[in-house]
This record gives C-alpha cells, structure tokens and sequence, in this order.
C-alpha cells in the first residue's frame, strides 16, 4: 500500500463528525476502491457509526457495524476499504488498541487502511486538526504502525458535494440522540432488575434521576449540535440566495450593453 485518496467531501463529512464531539470518539466505516496492484486506495464514501461503548480508546469495529458497511458497499457498488475514527484532545497516532484492531481488519482484507483525525489537541494554546493514515505491521510479537501517505482530492465540480455525503451529515445529531436514547434505556433496565423483589421508593428516587440525566444530554445535543447546524444551513442559503442575486444583476448589466 502505498498512496490513500480521500474524496474532499468524504474529509468534510469526517471532519465534522470528529468536531461534533469534544469528549468521545467517534467512528465511521469508509467504503471505496482499491487498485489492481492494491497499491492504491480511494476512499469516495462514508458511514457513520453508532457507538456502543464511549469511554475512551474503546472504539472497535464490532461485527455489526461491519455487516452494515458491507450492505452500504453494495448498495453503492464500492467495497469496504476501511475505518476511521477521532482523538478529541490526544495525539493523532494510533493507541495499542487501534493497532489491533487495525491488524484483525488487515487479516479479514487485505488493502484495509485505518485513519484518525485528532481533534481539539492543543499545542501551546492553538488547536490544531491533524489527519493520518496507518497500517499494522508485526514485528515479532509487537505490533508497530505504518504511515501511508494520505491525499484529499477535489470534489467533481459539476456535481459538488454528493448527496451521500450530505445524508451522513445530517445522520449526525439522529446517532447522538439514539446513543442517548439506548443509554437511558439500559440504565432504567438495570435499575429495574437490580431492584426486582425489593421493598422501597428508591427505585424511584434512581428512575427520576436517570430521567433528569437523559433529558439534560438532549437538551445538550439539541443546543450544541442541532441549532448550530440548522443556523450555518440557512446563513450558507441566505449567501447563495444574495449571490444568485448578484450574478443575476451582473449578468443584466452585460447584456443591456
Ligand atoms: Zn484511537
């Protein structure tokens, strides 16, 4: 493997799913070609995953969420060419866990390739965005990683931004509302098995406050996410409505002359 490409759009969708979420790792399957050589990767879509287990350095690829890369392949008529995910405030190399993972991938399919976006890292009171693409080599028993040099390429003028792009995008907030909907969920199921045959209002007492919790993480999600996104679509149309305006203008001055 020697070279990555990356859609412009696909690395639009990527990076602001990695810019949605200052605390967690996120995740995305990445679906593309590969060359006949295999020397060559291109990467031209993306499919965001919903997380299961949030705390740190926890992301892995679960056998799900590869089945659904698989049908998206498909449907798009790519293959699965990799994975990608975020190190909000860390270093953008991958952790022991990354490499693993990343070399379980490599054995199911051979031109498998890993990114990692790091996000909100600090380096001396600038945050800097930092983006790589690694393999897994064994040396021994120690697995070390293998920097491939990564390239975004333009987006298709005539066409822009494709529209599967945009659908992950607009994916983003409906994944973070279900994560808060199966945590609340699991929560009050635990609750109510640990509490089975017991006497006692404190059930109810623990029930209130997973609700009080549940309900501040969607207001969270509505106010941090939701409104941000809905103000930058419409002042990105307000531009495009002023600009057509402006051409139009232009383009009457040319003409009367
Ligand atoms: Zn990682």
């Amino acid at each position: 493997m020697s070279q990555v490409f990356v859609t412009a759009d696909v690395y639009l969708a990527l990076s602001t799913y990695a810019l949605a979420t200052e605390k967690e790792e996120v995740l995305a399957m990445l679906m593309g070609t590969t060359s006949a050589d295999q020397q060559t990767v291109t990467v031209s879509h993306c499919l965001f995953c919903q997380r299961k287990d949030k705390r740190r350095d926890r992301v892995e690829i679960s056998g799900e969420q590869l089945s659904a890369a698989i049908s998206f392949a498909e449907r798009t008529e790519t293959s699965v060419v990799g994975w990608a995910h975020s190190h909000p405030h860390i270093t953008v190399l991958p952790s022991h866990v990354d490499l693993r993972c990343q070399r379980d991938q490599q054995m199911l399919s051979e031109a498998f390739i890993g990114l990692i976006l790091s996000v909100f890292n600090d380096f001396g009171g600038v945050q800097r965005c930092q983006f790589i693409a690694f393999r897994t080599v064994a040396d021994g028993s120690e697995l070390i990683r293998m920097e491939v040099p990564v390239y975004i390429q333009p987006t298709n003028k005539t066409t822009g931004i494709k529209s599967a792009s945009l659908e992950q995008l607009y994916r983003v907030p409906q994944i973070f509302l279900q994560e808060e909907k199966e945590a609340f969920e699991k929560a009050i199921q635990n609750q109510n098995q640990s509490q089975k045959g017991k006497e006692g209002h404190g059930d109810k007492l623990v029930a209130a406050h997973y609700g009080g919790v549940y309900m501040r993480n969607l207001t969270s999600v509505l106010d941090k996410l939701c409104v941000p996104l809905v103000e930058s679509v419409s002042s990105r149309h307000e531009r495009n409505v002023a600009e057509i305006a402006h051409l139009k203008h232009e383009l009457s001055l040319l003409q009367s002359k």
